[in-house]
């Protein structure tokens, strides 16, 4: 593939290095209007990030006006291979012409035939797992409710215990167990059958939820049911990127082991490579009964989604749980060339190599600026925590959006949005990172002062 080449914090905003085709877009359509007068107003990022995008390579993107960013949001997790990697655009472009099946249901196809034996070889087999693969609707979402509704079938119990901060989807069961109130409140009914215990990491940090879950499940009188499941993120991303400890992880598995309780790891922000190991849950050296996977599986951003089952867990009749668009042939041929880059780019090391470089330059850059400012993370995902200067969130606003304005697209995230996460493509090259960092330092620094 080809990498950016490296561009100092003073060049993104001064160059109009727009990749080829970015002048395609006339002059017409060159304004944010039409959203404003069409769109629901249901729109979000936009609002943090008002441009007309246009192209975008590897780990930048670019507008109409031929202003280009660092992508520190990439797809909110969706783009881990960055935007329009060669090698898969090469293999879509290759399956495109050849006139593969593009829409399949769940028919048998040689693209989810190439896509599963990939799946198998390359990441079930080298790591020792079992599982069964189940190809669910097209978003995360829809592993998720995949997830509590076999754990519901599985045990005949129908509770599932979530964490607070925890994000797992806005269809009504996922939704049931996504802890933010705002997005709750919108279901405009009852979510019911969630009991929310606290994670270790960000503001529920130093509570004994293990200690408070074995009473709740060995106490006759605790008042809550056995649950069906237990699903967890093991980095709450969602949530202001907070890290779980590996014992806390090894513990809460052996505990769902003793009680019959049905242990779900949801991998969709987390997984691919994010933290470092293909599976989040590797680092814990826990396997899982129940695994969801989505946004950059098919690597290319395309809508894809799985559920991963330990084989005595697929206990499905045919057909008793489907939908229309589990046969995107296009994100699995993408996901296919992704699995195969991963191992060949040696994409965990490389994640594991950046990690230490983060961590340094966040730490030497912007923890130094104040000792109120928290920075939190693993592998490619990191936070920087405003909560302890401004808890309202108002604070890491300003920042986000000066980082806009000097070439950096950067999410908050977290409780009042007070953290900024830093999400930026796997394949990103040290030099683009270290300038994307230099320009959050430079943001956060301006506005403390
Ligand atoms: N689980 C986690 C951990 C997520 O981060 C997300 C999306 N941010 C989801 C589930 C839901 O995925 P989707 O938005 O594709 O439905």
């Amino acid at each position: 593939m080809t990498l950016q080449r490296t561009t100092t914090t003073a060049e993104i905003h001064t160059t109009h290095s727009a990749p080829a085709g970015a002048e395609r877009t006339s002059s017409h359509l060159s304004s944010t209007t039409i959203f404003e007068e069409r769109e629901s107003v249901i729109r979000s990022y936009c609002r943090s990030f008002p441009a007309l995008f246009t192209t975008a390579k590897g780990a930048r993107i670019c507008d109409a006006d031929g202003r280009t960013w660092i992508d520190f949001l990439a797809g909110a997790g969706a783009l881990n291979y960055g935007h329009n990697h060669d090698a898969l655009k090469a293999a879509l472009i290759a399956y495109i012409e050849s006139d593969g099946v593009s829409h399949a249901l769940d028919l048998h196809t040689e693209a989810k035939a190439a896509f599963l034996t990939a799946f198998t070889e390359r990441v079930l087999e080298p790591r020792g797992l079992d599982y069964k693969v189940q190809f669910t609707g097209p978003t995360g979402t829809n592993a998720v409710e995949v997830a509590l509704k076999i754990a519901r079938k599985a045990t005949g119990r129908t509770g599932i215990f979530a964490f607070m901060g925890g994000y797992h989807g806005h269809s009504l069961g996922s939704l049931a167990i996504t802890a933010n109130k705002e997005h709750r409140a919108a279901a405009g009914t009852a979510l019911d059958a969630a009991t929310f215990l606290p994670f270790p990491g960000g503001p529920t940090d130093g509570l004994d939820t293990l200690g408070y879950l074995r009473t709740i499940l060995a106490d006759g009188h605790s008042g809550i049911e056995t649950p069906a499941g237990i699903i967890v993120e093991t980095v709450q991303a969602e949530g202001g990127v907070n890290v779980a400890p590996i014992e806390w992880l090894q513990e809460l598995r052996a505990i769902c082991d003793e009680y019959g309780i049905v242990f779900i790891v949801d991998e969709i922000q987390t997984g691919c490579g994010r933290t470092g190991p293909f599976f989040s849950f590797e680092r814990a050296g826990i396997v899982p009964d129940v695994v969801t996977v989505s946004k950059s599986i098919s690597g290319y951003g395309l809508p894809m989604a799985i559920t991963l089952l330990k084989p005595e867990l697929d206990l499905w009749k045919p057909a008793e749980h489907t939908g229309t668009f589990r046969g995107n042939s296009l994100a699995f041929v993408t996901a296919t060339a992704a699995l195969e880059l991963f191992d060949e780019a040696r994409l965990s090391e490389k994640v594991a190599a950046d990690a230490t470089l983060v961590a340094a330059r966040l730490r030497a850059d912007i923890a130094s600026l104040d000792p109120r400012l928290e920075i939190r993370g693993i592998g490619l995902i990191w936070g920087v925590d405003t909560a302890g200067i401004d808890p309202t969130g108002a604070l890491a606003k300003r920042i986000g959006a000066r980082c806009f304005d000097e070439g950096l697209i950067i999410e908050r995230t977290g409780r009042n949005d007070t953290v900024l996460k830093l999400l930026p493509p796997l394949t990103i090259d040290s030099d683009t990172l270290l300038d994307g960092i230099g320009i959050l330092a430079a943001a956060t620094q301006s506005c403390l002062s």
